[in-house]
């Protein structure tokens, strides 16, 4: 309701201008302590006269409340002095009451108003007082003055427990009818709502003011978040000094004068160089009684002689200033200026009352509009980056290949991106040791939160004063803290954006009486120092934008995980079923291969005469070839079976292992092993080293990757003295010695760097287990498929060599260690094989 709205910023008017509590709740600079809505002051174009009800007994407080809500439920007003004469008693008058109506305020005092006004009159201002001020106002009043009538314009209003009417002398006897009401505000109603944006709208404002009331310069000044504002439309005389783009700081105008514009939408200033009219009483008894009068919604209240002041220095003489109220506070000001006295009937200054409500709405949508349109042009962005971040090798790629769209998603003039110590810079940004330096202290600002803002980075973080024009404003998101990923957001200096609108360094700052002068230049000199080093602070949408950015990106590396993990989890699948498949054929192969070498040896025991000596020998082959086919299914069947046997971990002494493998091959050697010191006998030298480590493993496996690894040493062996080597490095010899393959480590930027360093999987602490030989060697392009199931580099009679697939069945259980296996060998003469045994570790 207007008449709540209209209470409580009133009872924020006081509590702003009472002594006791400035400085506590709010604080106020001189401007804002001045009490410039009871001047007891008024502009001397008119006359004020302050009136008592003659038949009301003190209203109280609760009474006028009382009141109030039967004028809103529309009762009859009159019903509550229905007995009394319609009259009241005259107790202040303005001293230039003689000037205007022929009687001096001594003269008025203390008389009823039915001395000066008719009954009907009196009637009209009873009916104005009882019914929404607005609606009725002004009222046609005549007063006979020395014999003759005189019409003025009257605008009455009550103001605590007085009524205050004020009279301007008009030249019509009559008001402004709707139909001319009309003709003036359909035309630039046509055209203030045909405009399509803020811009376009503010521009037709000032136009259509200008049109209107012929001021010299109509200016739209909006407010800022921080109360300081700027002239963002204009149109001025030819000659005149352009004021757009001006900067103004917060200070220029006080707290308590917009309430007042809030309260009052519109306040003229026929000429600054008025005389202030004082507010005179008769004298009372009592010395105390408080004949303060609160003038806020007076139109002809007197103003602060600081903002005469500052008119005067601006060169005008005569103002008019329109509210432009958006959502209960002030948005801005349609202001109109003039180098000479201008006056505007009441009339007229409604219609401009008007047309500043009208634009006020259509303002309300299109800055609405405005930001809407922002929004969705940042979103519009948003959709850019998840549409083409996916497509994206590298997020830096991705993020940074349109440099433009990086700094419009959050509205920033210059941006960095920064992966681990690498730093790439965007726009206009500071230097890059300066951001290198600045990432230090930035990655300690996050707390809990992934984004972290400030419009005024130099007084948080002292060194950015350096380089406040590119950056006073940052915006840092982390993408992830642990990974060190950010993207940091900066913004230029506003004093290096905004419109400077003429050299600031023109206007004097003192005047010829040696005082400083206030001006729109000054002002804006002021507002430099207010803003220095600080930026366009970051809209609330802004930073979301980059926090949805964040959200995009972990989304994708999410997705990404999830990918990869259903790949594993289907790779898992497939070798479980695989192992399975292996598993069932094998074991349904042999029956068959059974039968066929079964019915072979029969065949030779019943038929062999019949048959001949070479129809037996190919049964011979037959045989020969089921045997080794049976092999393979068997070697297949083991396979399989490892990979679905579950590990029997348990703490195992490898030197143990190595030594009965060791035993095992002498004694399984061809020759006579009872007699004979086999190793000696087919010259084999092991050299095993002397203690090997207890490693966390399942002995049967290990022992046969040892099986298989010695006994390949020693057939695939040519030499007359077959040397084999068994033993072990820690990680760090093994990185030193330059053992671990550049696959291995190629996760690492060094493969050499620190033993610390965890190398693709293998864990910085673990042991490398080797057995080396002096035999034939692997030649490099067959390295990598000696590990293929049945793949043999030689015929199987040349080395008597197995059935291809002993390798095969080494990585397995090396994998199902978690550990790895890869070869170094010398064509000719000799291999080495590498492994390690991480499941080791995991349980240690
Ligand atoms: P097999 O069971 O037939 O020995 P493996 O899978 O153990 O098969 O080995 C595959 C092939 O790798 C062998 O045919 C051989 O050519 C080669 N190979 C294995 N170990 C050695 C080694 N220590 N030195 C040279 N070649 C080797």
């Amino acid at each position: 309701m207007v008449s709540d709205f209209i209470v409580q910023t009133k009872a924020a008017i006081a509590r702003l201008t009472d002594p006791k509590l400035v400085g506590q709740t709010i604080e106020l600079t001189n401007c804002d302590r001045e009490p410039i809505h009871t001047p007891e002051k008024i502009q001397p174009h008119g006359i004020m006269l302050v009136l008592k009800d003659l038949t009301n007994r003190d209203l109280t407080d609760k009474d006028l409340t009382d009141r109030d809500s039967i004028d809103d439920t529309g009762a009859d007003l009159d019903a509550l002095d229905s007995d009394a004469p319609l009259d009241w008693e005259i107790i202040q008058v303005s001293q230039n009451s003689h000037e205007h109506i022929g009687r001096s305020p001594e003269a008025m005092f203390g008389q009823p108003l039915s001395s000066l006004l008719s009954e009907a009159q009196r009637q009209n201002i009873q009916s104005c007082l009882a019914q929404d001020f607005e609606a009725v106002n002004p009222l046609r009043l005549n007063i006979t003055v020395e014999d003759q009538p005189k019409w003025f314009t009257g605008i009455v209003h009550r103001s605590n427990d007085v009524i205050l009417l004020e009279l301007e002398p008009t030249a019509t006897t009559e008001g402004i009818s709707f139909f001319n009401f009309h003709a003036l505000v359909k035309q630039p109603m046509g055209r203030v709502r045909q405009t399509t944006n803020l811009e376009e709208l503010c521009q037709i404002a000032v136009q259509e003011v200008q049109k209107i009331t012929g001021y010299d310069r109509v200016m739209v000044y909006r407010f800022d978040e921080d109360d300081s504002g700027s002239v963002i439309a204009e149109v001025a005389q030819p000659g005149l000094e352009s004021y757009l783009g001006l900067q103004y700081p917060a200070t220029d105008i006080p707290k308590q004068a917009k309430y007042l514009y809030l309260l009052n939408l519109l306040r003229l200033i026929p000429d600054i160089n008025y005389q202030p009219v004082p507010l005179v009483s008769a004298a009372t008894d009592s010395a105390s009684a408080d004949t303060t009068v609160d003038m806020s919604m007076a139109s002809l209240r007197s103003v602060s002689n600081l903002h005469v002041e500052y008119l005067r220095n601006m060169g005008v003489r005569a103002t008019l200033a329109i509210s432009l109220v958006r959502n209960n506070t002030l948005w801005g000001l349609l202001v109109c200026h003039h180098n000479s006295p201008r006056y505007l009937s009441y009339e007229m200054r409604t219609v401009c009352e008007f047309l500043g409500q009208v634009i006020a709405l259509e303002l309300n949508a299109k800055a609405e509009n405005e930001d809407a349109d922002y929004k969705l042009r940042l979103k519009a962005i948003q959709a850019y980056f998840l549409r083409t971040l996916p497509n994206s090798e590298r997020l830096k790629q991705g993020l940074t290949s349109d440099v433009q769209k990086l700094l419009a998603v959050t509205g920033a003039t210059g941006a960095a991106f920064c992966e681990k110590e690498e730093i790439s810079l965007f726009g206009k940004t500071p230097e890059l040791p300066e951001v290198q330096q600045m990432m230090a202290w930035i990655s300690t600002q996050f707390e809990q939160n992934s984004v972290y803002h400030t419009a005024s980075l130099s007084a948080v973080y002292a060194p950015a004063n350096d380089f406040k024009d590119s950056a006073s404003g940052l915006l840092a998101l982390a993408i992830s803290k642990v990974q060190n990923l950010y993207v940091l957001w900066f913004r230029a200096e506003v004093l290096q954006t905004v419109n400077w609108a003429g050299n600031p360094e023109k206007f004097t700052e003192v005047d010829d009486r040696g005082e400083l002068q206030l001006s729109p230049r000054k002002s804006f000199e002021r507002w430099q120092q207010t803003v220095e080093a600080t930026s366009k602070p970051w809209k609330q949408w802004e930073i979301e934008a980059a926090l949805e950015l964040r959200s995009a990106v972990i989304g994708l590396v999410l997705q990404k995980a999830d990918e990869l993990a259903e790949l594993n989890s289907e790779l898992t699948r497939s070798n479980v079923e695989l192992d399975s498949f292996a598993y069932i054929a094998s074991h349904d192969l042999k029956e068959p291969l059974r039968g066929i070498h079964n019915y072979s040896s029969f065949l030779i025991e019943d038929y062999g005469t019949e048959l001949g000596e070479d129809g037996v020998d190919k049964l011979h082959t037959l045989m020969r070839l089921t045997g080794r086919m049976e092999d393979l299914v068997n070697s297949l069947l083991h396979y399989s079976r490892l990979g679905r046997a579950a590990l029997q971990l348990e703490p195992v002494p490898l030197t143990d292992i190595v030594n009965g493998v060791i035993e095992v091959v002498n004694i399984s050697k061809p020759g006579d092993p009872a007699t004979t010191n086999n190793s000696d006998a087919y010259n084999i030298n092991f050299e095993v080293a002397k203690l090997l480590p207890v490693v966390m493993c399942d002995r049967t496996q290990v022992t046969e990757l040892y099986t298989n690894l010695i006994t390949n040493a020693i057939k695939y062996n040519d030499k007359d003295h077959k040397q084999i080597e068994i033993g072990h490095y820690a990680m760090s010899e093994a990185i030193a010695q330059g053992i671990i393959p550049e696959e291995t480590a190629s996760s690492a930027d060094n493969p050499a760097a620190t033993a610390e360093q965890v190398i693709d999987g293998v864990a910085s602490n673990s042991t490398v287990f080797y057995v080396r030989d002096n035999g034939i060697g692997i030649r490099e392009k067959h390295i990598d498929s000696v590990f293929r199931i049945f793949k043999r580099l030689h015929a199987q009679k040349r080395f008597g060599g197995g059935t291809g697939a002993g390798l095969t069945i080494t990585k397995k259980i090396v994998e199902r260690h978690k550990g790895r296996i890869w070869i170094s060998s010398e064509y000719g003469a000799g291999s080495t094989f590498y492994f390690t045994l991480e499941a080791n570790h995991d349980h240690a």
